[in-house]
């Protein structure tokens, strides 16, 4: 029997260390539990332990999963990759933040089902820092043009960056797409656009939360390190 409590005791702890190793203050990193492929029962326990910020990555999944929560929880994230047919979905669940934007045709659709209902949302970027063509995300190349497409869209606010490091045990290049990534969200801050701030850099996952620690990450978003592995 996995014990979630011990595991997220843990999980702080180790995240307490990166953040003194790197010198940042660990006030200022958002931990995301990560709650896909596990039941409603296993999400109160992480609840009850002071997480409270939950991520999912499927649509169908959450609008069957949050409603069971009774509203425990103080945040819901999106971090699926997003199909146009399913905003309307989504928007029910009322998301804190959609990480996964990557095409302007969905950005375009979401933004006119919130300008329709008078809504705002957060997002952030989605930025294929890997290059792995099995990846989404926007490719570096084109993310400042992606940008200013995206700040036209009046009732999207633009709050920074995501990125998935490559899966991989060599450190140095899971550590690269990290570097890239706080590079372009550091040029990107210094352009004076509107609806955008620069403001959450989304990446690191179970097996390289450290290194994107180290690297600037304020939004961490962990799975299996709770949870133990997935059953798909
Ligand atoms: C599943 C998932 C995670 C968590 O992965 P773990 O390795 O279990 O920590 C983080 N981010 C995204 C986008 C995911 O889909």
């Amino acid at each position: 029997m996995m014990n979630i409590q011990k595991n997220i005791e843990n999980l702080k702890i180790r995240i307490a260390k990166s953040a003194r190793d790197s010198a940042r203050n660990i006030e200022e990193i958002k931990l995301l539990a990560v709650t896909k492929t596990h039941s409603a029962e296993l999400v109160q326990i992480v609840l009850k332990n002071g997480l409270k910020c939950i991520a999912e990555n499927k649509i169908q999944e959450a609008k069957t999963k949050l409603p069971e929560l009774q509203n425990v929880y103080d945040e819901f994230h999106f971090i699926g990759h997003l199909q146009s047919n399913k905003i309307k979905q989504l928007m029910k669940l009322k998301p804190a933040l959609i990480h996964s934007i990557d095409k302007i045709s969905t950005a375009k659709k979401l933004n006119d089902f919130l300008f329709k209902n008078n809504l705002k949302q957060e997002i952030l970027i989605q930025i294929n820092t890997s290059n792995e063509a099995s990846k989404f995300g926007v490719e570096p190349s084109k993310i400042v043009a992606f940008v200013d497409e995206i700040t036209q869209l009046s009732n999207l606010k633009i709050m920074g960056l995501m990125t998935i490091g490559k899966f991989t045990s060599n450190e140095t290049e899971i550590r690269d797409n990290f570097k890239k990534l706080k590079e372009i969200f550091e040029n990107l801050k210094r352009k004076n656009l509107p609806n955008l701030e620069m403001k959450y850099l989304s990446m690191g996952m179970t097996n390289d939360f450290e290194i994107a620690i180290e690297e600037g990450a304020n939004i961490v978003r962990i799975g299996s390190a709770i949870f133990g592995d997935r059953n798909y």
